[in-house]
């Protein structure tokens, strides 16, 4: 089956109990567990929901890994996933991840003492040089946030695998649908439903696929344990907005293609930062592991008073965060998605007070290339 059909066809486009055509809503927290003499599936919600299962069966299956998970949100993913880690573990992780991972890492996990190196993900290199003897894995993203720098999944896992390290890498900008982390080495796959997946900026919520049943049993753990489960209306969202995704995606894709090819000629424009054009330097490696360049690229005005003039004068983008909604957003990483980054390490990352991210939707690629130029000129 090709990843456009599993996207409906999962296992779970009918209700064995009813043939109904949609996953039913488990509003329950509890479950009746009759004659105790007996083995149940599901005895209390927060251990385990059949709406959940079918939406972690899904995202297992796409992102062909053993076991999927649940929860309440991107970043309680990402913290569940960290959570198979003790006090005095160590782990390397890319230097330009999502805001909200870098502050998990340098405030949370920190205090509770899972130390953590950043590194430069761009050279495979850097992570062998970052290795302790406490090190359990390496953290990855890439396209990388918000500028859309390129890791080599393959190498970096094959460093990460020489010295027993698991490789996590957060698969949100490119989603299954682009790009398949596990087959290329990695161990852990991280989302935010919240973006693509649910892709209609109506809900909140997260998944972690494991590679193996045994790696699956620690994250379930802490899924359990930790609780940060999502509601079961919620979820069915997600799972609602998984079956279009390839239509979405393409789409969305086309036209962030077509509006960074525009971009690169305006005067006003300093660089365009997207893998889909012919000069990205990280398009070989980005070619040779996905299949797509995603829907999300960012670009730099020349002066800070453009950019501001830019957000403030946009029709059909949302100056907002997030991505991967049917909406246009623009966002703003020095005052939104980075803005807990200390302003030196910043700058020192490139993201500067000029750069604008946007996450293209589904409006008409015609007519946002006019209101961006509008709302440049
Ligand atoms: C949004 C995002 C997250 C966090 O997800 P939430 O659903 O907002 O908690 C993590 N990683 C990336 C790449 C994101 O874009």
């Amino acid at each position: 089956m090709k990843l456009g059909t599993l996207l409906i066809h999962s296992g779970h486009e009918t209700d064995p109990a009813t043939g109904a055509l949609g996953v039913p809503v488990f509003q329950t927290s509890t479950f009746d567990q009759g004659d105790l003499s007996k083995e149940r599936e599901f005895d209390y919600a927060r251990s385990g929901n059949p709406t959940r299962k079918a939406l972690e069966e899904t995202i297992a299956a796409l992102e062909g890994g053993g076991r999927g998970y649940a929860f309440g949100s991107g970043i309680a993913a990402i913290s569940s996933a960290l959570g198979i880690f003790s006090a005095g573990d160590h782990i390397v992780a890319a230097g330009d991840i999502y805001g909200g991972s870098y502050r998990l890492l340098n405030t949370f996990y920190k205090r509770w003492g899972l130390e953590h190196t950043a590194v430069d993900t761009g050279d495979p290199e850097n992570i062998r040089r970052a290795i302790q003897p406490n090190t359990r894995a390496v953290f990855l993203e890439t396209p990388s946030n918000p500028l859309l720098k390129i890791t080599d999944l393959r190498a970096c896992a094959a460093v990460a695998k020489e010295t027993g390290l698991l490789t996590i890498v957060d698969n949100t900008f490119m989603t299954p649908l682009l790009q398949r982390p596990i087959e290329l080495g990695a161990d852990i796959v991280i989302h935010s439903a919240t973006k693509f997946l649910g892709g209609h900026s109506d809900v909140i919520s997260g998944l972690a696929v494991c590679a193996t049943e045994a790696l699956g049993k620690r994250v379930y753990a802490v899924q359990n344990g930790f609780g940060a489960i999502p509601g079961p209306w919620d979820i069915w969202l997600v799972i609602r907005g998984i079956k279009t995704l390839k239509v979405r995606l393409e789409a969305q894709q086309k036209t962030a293609g077509i509006l960074s090819r525009r971009l690169r000629e305006h005067p006003h424009v300093e660089a365009v930062y997207y893998p889909g054009l012919e000069d990205h330097p990280g398009k070989a490696i980005h070619d040779a592991q996905a299949s797509g360049a995603g829907a999300v690229f960012s670009f730099k005005t020349k002066t800070r008073e453009q950019a501001l003039r830019f957000l403030g004068t946009v029709k059909y983008a949302a100056a907002a965060v997030s991505l991967g909604g049917v909406e246009t957003i623009a966002s703003y990483p020095v005052r939104m998605s980075h803005a807990s980054i200390p302003p030196a390490e910043r700058e020192r990352l490139g993201i500067t007070d000029t750069l604008i991210r946007i996450s293209t939707g589904l409006e008409e690629a015609e007519d946002l290339i006019e209101d961006f130029e509008n709302a440049l000129a």
